[in-house]
């Protein structure tokens, strides 16, 4: 699971399908296409090049350009960064270089200088499994203050970018603020900045521009979330003996095995799981009134079916004192008048 999948499962905490396949790694694009609904997104190629193309800019010479950035937005008192150590953090496997990185944290804090953490790995245990996270940098700052820096490839206009994208960037970066967390629990000195430095390019140029976005409330709900999630192995254990869901299986026998395990859908998901075109299809057939948002859900109250909303608004179904029905019916009656031509009174 990426800092993204994990951001996206916190958002939806309710959906077992997801965590479950994301949990076993397995590739939900795949799936999706495999079912005969492929994902509504995805990067092309040609934008993931130059999202790299960007970053290896941003990143040049040492991370001079990038810490001008840093220090300019968020260096505080005192002078800007001279040098800037960048240690080595290569290691075997997420574990190893997970390890790694907490030791150069450790290091880079305890010699109280300016460093430069390209590509770290971070760990985070999440509904009992652990979840490897590589943040595109973290700075250490002279203070011991741990700062994550993101970088994305959407461009910054006038030092404003798409609302939309640097919410999903902020959660995203919610959750490398918790996974570091974990290190600097046992790192003399270290404080963890709930401050985080977003890079992009500025206007439609090749510069970085950057800009602090301030994480604290997704932070916490991210972590409210994240321990709400249920355990893998309880949801794997639930499953019908021989479950699988590799895509080369036929579209029926993958559509039984997605259906074992409950989903929680929402139109949320169609821009964060690659499953939604499968989930709403499936949420529309069982006229579940989930399929018409959270907000409209949680109006409905008891109501949880479009037939028995239909129904409890013409007067068949539901109690006349729940104030969903209540509003229902009035709601109907101000229809049919207006259908019928008449004046609405309100
Ligand atoms: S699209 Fe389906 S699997 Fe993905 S989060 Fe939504 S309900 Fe869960």
């Amino acid at each position: 699971m990426d800092a993204r999948a994990l951001a996206a499962l916190a958002a939806n905490p309710g959906c077992k399908r997801r965590a479950l396949l994301d949990g076993a790694g397995v590739d939900k694009g795949a799936l999706a296409t495999a079912l005969g609904s492929p994902a509504p997104f995805g990067q092309s190629q040609f934008a993931f090049m130059r999202g790299n193309a960007f970053e290896a800019r941003v990143k040049a010479d040492g991370g001079t350009e990038l810490m001008r950035l840093l220090y300019e937005r968020l260096g505080g008192p005192g002078e800007p960064p001279r040098e800037v150590r960048v240690p080595d953090l290569t290691a075997a496997g997420p574990e190893g270089r997970a390890a790694r990185t907490a030791l150069a944290l450790r290091e880079a804090t305890g010699a109280g200088g300016w460093a430069l953490l390209d590509h770290p790995m971070l760990a985070l245990e999440v509904a009992g499994s652990p979840a490897y996270l590589e943040p595109d940098a973290v700075v250490v700052h002279p203070d011991g203050t741990w700062t994550v820096v993101e970088i994305k490839s959407f461009p910054m206009i006038d030092g404003s970018a798409d609302a939309a994208k640097v919410g999903a960037a902020a959660r995203q970066s919610a959750v490398y603020v918790l996974a570091l967390e974990r290190v600097a629990e046992v790192t003399d000195g270290a404080r963890v900045g709930h401050r985080v430095l977003l890079v992009c390019p500025k206007d439609f140029s090749n510069l970085p521009a950057a800009s602090v976005v301030d994480v604290r409330k997704q932070r916490a709900v991210t972590r409210r979330q994240l321990t709400r999630l249920t355990r893998v192995e309880e949801i794997a254990a639930a499953l019908p003996e021989g479950t699988t869901f590799d895509p080369e299986r036929s579209p029926e026998e993958l559509e039984t095995a997605v259906e074992a395990v409950t989903a929680a859908y929402a139109p949320e998901c169609l821009s964060s799981c690659e499953l939604a075109f499968h989930c709403r299809t499936r949420a529309r057939a069982e006229g579940a009134v989930e399929a018409l948002g959270r907000g409209v859900r949680g109006e409905l109250g008891g109501l949880t079916t479009v037939a028995g909303v239909l129904a409890a608004a013409a007067g068949k179904e539901g109690d006349p004192a729940d104030p969903a029905v209540a509003a229902l019916r009035r709601a109907a009656a101000l229809r049919a008048e207006a259908l019928e031509g008449r004046p609405v009174c309100h």
